[in-house]
């Protein structure tokens, strides 16, 4: 929203209990900040007995819309004016959208899952699928997998009458027997993979992260993409177990994110752009994963990240250069990593190297190579890290810098100063984006640079 609240805001809102955690007005008052509108979205406790009340009172207010969380999602449906077909099917609402005389309740966890995963290049069409769990999320996942043709879905739960319910109701539904419900423990007597796996338990979240439904190694050989619907922790003991055994896997951020989307565009009659969707899950990300105590140096080659990391040391930082440390991870030569692998590898490797580094370093100041940030997920994993720095530099100084080093490959072509200025233009607007604070570094002294990197850091975060 831009502006103060005034006689025309909308109000949009979420029903639950507890609701002080939610992440959903980050997703809603990023979108209403981004498009422009006159919105507010606001999160309501609402007891039990109240439910019903609290939704014919939204509709009397001209609240435009409502999402509904745990553990209201069944319970609402009675008050509302109608039903969409696929929540009725599954038996869970999360969004109310005004109509004629009352709510019409809709699941958009669903097609957000939908959106997430195809985000990621995952398809459903015949392939075998195993849900873990048989909750009210699971049920969903179940019925997106019957609607997209999987294969073979195999839902596991512990209690097993649950998974037993859900396959007949979906299977009814669907008309075909593509759901076969299983008891977890019976897991060994599944067809051999490749799988994609969804958790659906509530096992592994926060703070009980250590805790996971099947811990067999040979379970994880066979999933060939593992999806937890769970966010925080970031990187849940199950999706750490399917990429220990060379799977993908995926948690449930992007899928909060979209059941977000599919709701505010259902509100508003609208359709959100994907640069934009990026731009909200930047936020959200940075909602989950707060950024450390590190400064993250970016900019382009000869911006100064190196001889300014250093000087930086004098307060007390240890200095990372991250395309040193990916040699030294690698054993070779970052020239030798793309002749012999390629630049999608030492892409891949860049961004494993920076989701380590948000688990092992503190108080450092890091240098970052200069296509760095150029990833998207890079730019996310470099603001976990700490407080990113963009060292400006003209066309000018970068040439006076470096134009006489014959080393660096990018500029090995005939005209270098023109390749400058190309890859700089390219360059800027990402580099701004992915920073907190640009510095500018033209006709400055290193010590002078530092100063106001560390100075500024410092007053900021009241150290
Ligand atoms: P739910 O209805 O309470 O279901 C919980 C499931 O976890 C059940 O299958 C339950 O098995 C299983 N479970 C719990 N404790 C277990 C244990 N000790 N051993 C084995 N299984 C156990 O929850 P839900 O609403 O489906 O949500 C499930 C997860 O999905 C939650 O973590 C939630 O945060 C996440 N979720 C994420 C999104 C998103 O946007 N990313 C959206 C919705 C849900 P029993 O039936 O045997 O008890």
């Amino acid at each position: 929203m831009k502006g103060q609240i005034d006689g025309n805001t909308r109000l949009m809102g979420l029903i639950g209990n507890p609701v002080a955690h939610t992440l959903s007005p980050v997703i809603h008052n990023t979108l209403n900040e981004l498009t422009g509108r006159n919105g507010v979205y606001v999160p309501f406790p609402v007891q039990e007995e109240a439910v019903g009340l609290a939704v014919r009172g939204a509709y009397a207010l001209d609240i435009l819309g409502l999402n509904v969380t745990v553990p209201y999602k069944q319970a609402v449906i009675s008050a509302l004016q109608s039903v969409d077909p696929a929540a009725a099917a599954i038996g869970a609402v999360n969004t109310l959208v005004r109509s004629e005389g009352g709510y019409k309740g809709y699941n958009t966890d669903m097609p957000g899952l939908l959106r997430a995963i195809s985000s990621e290049g995952i398809q459903l069409k015949g392939k075998t699928v195993v849900i873990l769990g048989a909750g009210g999320a699971a049920k969903a996942v179940a019925y997106l997998c019957m609607q997209e043709k999987a294969e073979r879905i195999y839902l596991l739960n512990r209690t097993v009458e649950r998974a037993r319910d859900i396959a007949e109701s979906l299977n009814r539904c669907f008309g075909r027997s593509g759901i076969t419900p299983m008891e977890v423990k019976e897991y060994r007597q599944l067809p051999e993979g490749p799988w994609i796996v969804f958790q659906c338990t509530t096992l592994g979240l926060y703070p009980e992260t250590k805790r996971v439904v099947i811990e067999d190694t040979w379970f994880y050989q066979q999933t060939a993409i593992g999806i937890d619907l769970i966010y925080n922790p970031a990187k849940t003991l199950f999706m750490q177990l399917v990429e220990k055994a060379g799977g993908r896997a995926q948690n449930g951020l992007k899928m909060l994110l979209y059941q977000g989307i599919i709701a505010y565009e259902l509100w508003n009659h609208t359709e959100i752009p994907e640069e934009m969707a990026e731009q909200v899950y930047d936020r959200l990300y940075e909602a989950v994963h707060p950024a450390g105590d590190n400064i993250v140096l970016i900019g382009f080659m000869g911006s100064g990240k190196t001889t300014v990391g250093h000087r930086l040391e004098q307060y007390g930082y240890s200095f990372i250069d991250t395309d040193a440390y990916i040699e030294a991870r690698e054993g070779r030569s970052i020239t030798r990593i793309f002749e012999e692998e390629g630049e999608e590898y030492f892409r891949n490797v860049e961004t494993e190297v920076l989701s380590e580094l948000c688990t092992n370093t503190k108080h450092s100041v890091l240098s970052v190579g200069g296509g760095t940030p150029l990833r998207r997920e890079n730019a996310r994993l470099l603001r976990e890290l700490g407080e990113v720095f963009y060292l400006e530099a003209s066309e000018e100084e970068i040439w006076k810098r470096i134009g006489a080093d014959t080393n660096r490959p990018l500029l090995q072509c005939e005209q270098p100063m023109e390749r400058i200025k190309e890859l700089l233009a390219a360059r800027r607007p990402i580099y701004e984006a992915a920073a907190r604070y640009r510095i500018p570094t033209g006709g400055r002294v290193i010590d002078e640079i530092a100063k106001e990197i560390y100075h500024d850091r410092t007053e900021r975060n009241g150290i």
